[in-house]
């Protein structure tokens, strides 16, 4: 017979906020309720529909591994091993960046570009994304565009595995073609768009990146030379040979980036560039075309 008392869902969620609150964690009521419904196996709606039921002693152990864990600063995403974009699903690992609410709307430009580039063209496109990641650029854009090929580029071979991964559990593995590669050697145009959310940061800020960022997401999807734009160099000289007449260049970029960027674009011979906000009112997409 045991005399420790009833331990509530309610009870580990508001002494998971207070742990996660006490570590600086800004967002510690939301954490506590993923992680602490992920050790009862409930998504948050359930946990709120069941806050009365008591914890196993099983479930006790893993909520607090995982609250643990986020209190060392692990993001909740790699805690969980999931991260939705555009309300879909995905697994993500360390081996992956953790993908971003800017990264929707880069979907959404893209899809409006061709929308209005290409019109009457029932969305047989081809598409190469490059730096895949977990693939959620490449995968959103297969599943709105459901006539289209998308070819994506990933140079992590373990990352490579989670954007295949991804386009199985999603159903269009068989139109998103997933390739380990560093750079656009062979790839076969034409490409109606390419796009990409390239590491753009800085050397220099990378040690003044949250520790969430720093310490667990893998450098080289975040850092990219002195100035951030070594890969996007590396895509704009490569690109405009890859595109079909009327097509476009999406870029996801720094807030400071923009005339850079667009430096870089009219000399590898775009002649249209669009610097393009995102919903924080910050430079964040780059649009250009021939
Ligand atoms: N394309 C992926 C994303 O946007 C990965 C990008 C990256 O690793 N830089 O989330």
């Amino acid at each position: 017979m045991t005399h420790q008392s009833v331990f509530t869902i309610r009870e580990a969620v508001a002494r998971g906020t207070d742990f996660l609150k006490a570590r600086g964690i800004e967002t510690a009521r939301l954490d506590a309720e993923l992680l602490v419904g992920a050790a009862v196996n409930l998504d948050r709606l359930g946990l709120y529909l069941d806050m009365d039921r008591p914890l196993t002693d099983s479930e006790r152990a893993a909520a607090r591994e995982l609250l643990r864990r986020r209190g060392a600063r692990e993001p909740v995403a790699y805690i969980l091993g999931r991260r939705e974009f555009r309300s879909r699903d995905f697994e993500v690992t360390r081996d992956t960046l953790i993908p971003r609410p800017e990264t929707e709307e880069l979907v959404d430009i893209a899809l409006a570009q061709l929308d209005r580039r290409f019109p009457g063209s029932a969305s047989r496109f081809r598409l190469l994304d490059i730096g895949t990641g977990t693939g959620v650029i490449a995968i959103s854009l297969a599943l709105e565009l459901p006539a289209a090929v998308v070819v994506a580029t990933e140079r992590s071979a373990a990352a490579a595995g989670v954007a295949r991964r991804n386009a199985a559990a999603h159903g269009v593995n068989h139109r998103v073609d997933i390739r380990v590669q560093d750079g656009l050697a062979g790839l076969e145009p034409p490409f109606h768009a390419i796009v990409s959310n390239p590491p753009y940061i800085r050397d220099d800020e990378y040690a003044g990146l949250m520790p969430e960022v720093r310490d667990f997401e893998p450098r080289e999807a975040l850092t990219a030379g002195a100035d951030g734009l070594d890969v996007v160099r590396m895509i704009l000289a490569g690109a405009p040979p890859l595109l079909v007449p009327d097509g476009f260049t999406l870029l996801e970029i720094g807030c400071g980036q923009g005339k850079a960027v667009a430096q870089i674009a009219a000399e590898a011979g775009f002649h249209e560039a669009q610097i393009v906000q995102d919903f924080a009112g910050l430079d964040r997409y780059a649009l250009l075309a021939r």
